[in-house]
């Protein structure tokens, strides 16, 4: 089958999770390639099989190399051990319906599926670049639409779990579209994520050197006081190749100076800790 068709298909069955994004009702039908709700908003299913559900451009912060880079460090294997842990908290992993928020190029929940997440997935990411890699390595895996949390397009109530990992969140968003008991599960960097990085491009400048995610926790348990956390560290052996990827990928690079940079390019690291706060909450109401 053609993705087009495999994806309109796929919105047949499953056009309940989804919103119209512009005024918020259901979708009504599936006409062709195009989903449409009540009020006639339509929306096309691309050749990739992917939906793109922005009401404006997205934005495109993260390059396609960057994009890229991020999947070849994916299979090496750099985030197993915590998408493992995050495997760990989703309930019945065989069915659940989970929407991976901030998808990017798609690895995450590529991985996830070979572990045995095999439900309804949804991926979705503001950058369309992301989506389109995401459709072209992972289309088995999820389906893949570009959207913008701000303008929802998903229904109340649709989903088991919201994967939250090192995206942005919005929590009354994330209780929406939950089922009642969902779990939101969010991975946000711990202070010795990445350190021998951070230590390497900003040896000078304390303030870009250090990292504090102090914030980001005391509001998740502000919204959420029964939630529980998890730390999860472990280091990574790099080499040449896969510190060129994580140097790609990261954020980190893009405040170093080109000092800093030529020095971490002459002196590749040998390896790298990756360190995070696993924030897991369940839907109350
Ligand atoms: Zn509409």
């Amino acid at each position: 089958m053609k993705k087009i068709e495999a994806g309109s298909l796929y919105l047949k069955q499953h056009r309940n999770i989804f919103q119209c994004p512009i005024c918020k009702g259901s979708f009504e039908t599936v006409d062709g390639h195009s989903v449409v709700c009540a009020n006639g908003h339509h929306f096309d299913v691309s050749k990739k099989g992917t939906l793109h559900l922005l009401m404006k451009g997205g934005q495109n912060e993260y390059g396609k190399e960057m994009l890229s880079s991020r999947k070849n460090l994916a299979d090496t294997g750099f985030f197993y051990p915590l998408l493992d842990a995050v495997y760990a908290h989703i309930d019945n992993p065989e069915s659940a319906i989970v929407l991976d928020v901030g998808c990017g190029e798609g690895s995450h929940l590529h991985y996830l599926t070979e572990k045995g997440l095999a439900g309804t997935k949804v991926g979705f990411d503001i950058s369309k670049d992301a989506i389109q890699l995401a459709a072209g390595n992972f289309f088995e895996d999820a389906f893949w639409c570009v959207a913008d949390l701000a303008h929802s397009p998903f229904a109340e109530s649709a989903f088991d779990a919201i994967l939250n990992i090192f995206s942005p969140s919005q929590y009354q968003e994330f209780d929406r579209v939950l089922k009642p008991g969902g779990k939101v599960i969010k991975v946000v960097p711990n202070a010795k994520y990445l350190i021998e990085l951070r230590e390497q491009l900003y040896a000078l400048d304390t303030t870009k050197r250090e990292y504090d995610n102090q914030q980001v926790v005391d509001r998740f348990y502000e919204i959420y006081p029964d939630a529980v956390s998890e730390e999860v560290i472990y280091t990574v052996d790099l080499d040449e190749k896969s510190y060129g990827w994580l140097m790609e990928m990261t954020p980190l690079s893009w405040g170093a100076s080109e000092e800093s940079l030529a020095n971490a390019a002459a002196n590749p690291l040998k390896s790298v800790t990756v360190a995070v706060t696993l924030l897991v909450a369940s839907k109350t109401i």
